[in-house]
């Protein structure tokens, strides 16, 4: 059975994502109204501008069956303009309608020359390759609680990669660089949410195995 993920689609740079999952194998959905999350197993808030995507969350009543999705466990990835979107505190005090991650994040942090680059960046927890990172106008994250893991850093230590449980964010955007590695991981917690009784069948799996003795 193929991973439904919904990709929110009011705004911004959406479409990419959509067929990022198309290639990986996954269904995407694309969410402008709260009962396109139904069914759903996960969901991306893409880059776009925040501050747009915000008022329009709030305007189409998406924030509550979003929160909702998240406490049932179900993963959700946001890149640039999604970071910002759910991260707990916006550096500057706009106020925050998704806040799952408990990170500050400061918006458009590399300034006017440095408004987009691309790099390459080690990400440990995605092997050994890698990611080409594609930031423009992006944010970093200036602070995190006690229960976010960083999976990057820039080579001056800034954060640009965070999950907390089943939250994921970037600053940068995969997506625009043909990097898969983000939504494989994505669609592998949607698929294990889904279907939380897998991993015990596989774990019953090599016992008869080793009874016919290979
Ligand atoms: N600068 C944008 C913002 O603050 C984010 C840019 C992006 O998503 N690529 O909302």
């Amino acid at each position: 059975m193929t991973t439904r993920i919904a990709v929110l689609a009011l705004q911004g740079a959406f479409a990419e994502h959509v067929a990022t999952l198309r290639a990986i194998g996954a269904e995407p959905v694309e969410v402008r109204l709260p009962r396109d999350l139904d069914g759903v197993e996960g969901l991306i808030i893409p880059g776009g501008e925040s501050t747009t995507m915000r008022r329009l969350i709030t305007r189409w009543d998406l924030a509550q069956p979003i929160l909702e999705l998240a406490s049932s466990g179900a993963p959700i990835y946001g890149t640039c303009a999604g970071m910002i979107v759910l991260s707990r505190e916006i550096v500057g005090g706009e106020v925050p309608v998704l806040p799952l991650l408990d990170v500050a994040v400061e918006r458009n942090a590399f300034g006017r020359q440095l408004d987009s680059f691309e790099t390459e960046l080690d990400v440990p927890v995605l092997g050994d390759t890698p990611v080409h990172a594609v930031f423009i106008r992006a944010p970093v994250i200036s602070g995190v609680g006690p229960g976010v893991d960083v999976m990057a850093t820039l080579p001056d230590g800034r954060i640009v990669a965070v999950r907390q449980r089943n939250i994921i964010a970037t600053s940068f955007h995969p997506e625009l660089a043909g990097e898969t590695r983000f939504h494989r991981l994505l669609a592998t917690m949607a698929a294990e949410h889904a279907d939380p009784g897998e991993g015990v069948g596989r774990r019953q799996y090599p016992t008869r195995r080793s009874q016919h003795g290979r």
